[in-house]
């Protein structure tokens, strides 16, 4: 018999009650650090308490009017997220894969404005992860997800990540726009090399292509910068965020300079739910906590602490793990043995941790992770290393 939740997911035997900071607490009365984060979405911890004042203050207050009406705590949030990236206006909607969507939207409505209609098309990477919907789907190009769901939208071309000569070899007249992750979150935790975004930003402005970022893993202080694009000199034309900007609240958004929204008018796109009042409310919280003087400061300390950490592990195991990756927060050891095996065995320990593509072990802890739970991490995952049959 089907259960009544559709089980599309192979799901832990971990039943959530209750969170706070770095730990969770399970219905058995279980408990664990949480290094998933909801998968980068916690990132200032389970319950934290401006979030929960702003959050029932507001509920106290409005929980939804739609955008026919004037909504302050959105205007404030779209002027904050201006204020503090290279875009000029926000358009907020539920989820990655709708700020994703709404990307794609954005790019070939610009080329249709600029008078090229017939660009439409995206070149996006392998090992991407853009979301489920139809055409992030198509964007990502991954067979396992596209399986059985019928056409595949058309529009969309993939080239390797990180090869910036396959990508120039890709560009056609139709070509409207290149999409990324700064770095791959679930395709393995995969940084490009230094001058790979300077390199499509490049390509991009010689074609007259729109740079799209995706930085819904990525984005919201998860490598130590508001958003993992700012560790280069480049910046997109467009960008989706979603994960962390609500903390746990459903909210995403795309960025977009206003060069690259001229075509986006009253009538171009539309959300029930996107940006009311509780979603911007966590929104604007999550912002007052990572945008206060030395917020990334102490993101960055605690990261160095964690890959420091991560390294030694992976050189005390070598037959267990090939490396260390990924950029502040978002962390990565690429295993030998099945990470799935190796996860499964840290939560049984009481760490919470996920897996990638590639056979990577992901490491997403909440930003606020002190020197403390970094310890009691790496002494599990030790302890998991020392004691597995092959270490
Ligand atoms: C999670 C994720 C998405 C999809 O977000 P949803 O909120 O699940 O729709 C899109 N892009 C990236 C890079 C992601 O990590």
């Amino acid at each position: 018999m089907i259960p009544a939740v559709m089980p599309t997911y192979g799901r832990w035997d971990v039943a959530a009650e209750r969170g706070e900071g770095c730990y969770l607490y399970a219905t058995d009365g279980r408990k664990f650090l949480d290094f998933t984060s909801g998968i980068a979405v916690t990132s200032l911890g389970h319950c934290h308490p401006r979030l929960i004042e702003a959050v029932t203050a507001q509920g106290r207050r409005l929980w939804h009017v739609s955008n026919l009406f004037q909504i302050p705590g959105q205007q404030r949030l779209a002027e904050r997220l201006v204020a503090n990236s290279f875009a000029d206006t926000v358009f907020f909607n539920n989820s990655g894969a709708e700020a994703v969507e709404l990307s794609i939207k954005v790019a070939r409505k610009y080329q249709s404005h600029v008078g090229h209609p017939e660009r439409y098309r995206v070149i996006g990477c392998q090992g991407s992860f853009h979301g489920r919907s139809f055409a992030t789907l198509a964007a990502a190009g991954a067979e396992a997800y596209l399986k059985g769901f019928g056409p595949v939208m058309d529009g969309f071309d993939h080239v390797a990540f990180n090869n910036l000569n396959e990508m120039r070899a890709a560009i056609t007249d139709h070509t409207a726009a290149i999409l990324v992750e700064p770095v791959q979150g679930e395709g393995g935790v995969r940084s490009p090399s230094d001058d790979y975004l300077k390199g499509l930003r490049a390509i991009c402005d010689e074609f007259g292509l729109l740079l799209v970022f995706d930085e819904v893993q990525s984005g919201m202080g998860r490598t130590g910068r508001l958003f993992a694009h700012q560790w280069s000199e480049v910046t997109p034309d467009v960008m989706a965020v979603a994960k962390a900007l609500g903390n746990g609240f459903p909210i995403g958004a795309c960025l977009a300079t206003e060069a690259a929204a001229a075509g986006m008018v009253a009538g171009s796109h539309g959300s029930t739910f996107g940006g009311n009042p509780m979603a911007v409310a966590a929104g604007n919280a999550v912002l007052d906590v990572m945008l206060e003087p030395g917020f990334f400061e102490r993101v960055e300390r605690v990261s160095r602490l964690l890959r420091g950490k991560l390294e030694a592990l992976v050189g005390a195991y070598p037959k267990l793990f090939a490396e260390t990756r990924g950029s502040g927060l978002l962390l990565g050891i690429r295993c030998h043995v099945t990470a799935g095996d190796f996860v499964a065995k840290l939560r049984a320990e009481g760490l919470l941790c996920l897996t990638a593509g590639d056979n990577v072990l992901r490491i997403l802890p909440p930003l606020i992770v002190g020197e403390r739970e970094i310890e009691e991490a790496s002494g599990i995952l030790d302890k998991v290393a020392r004691e597995w049959p092959q270490s």
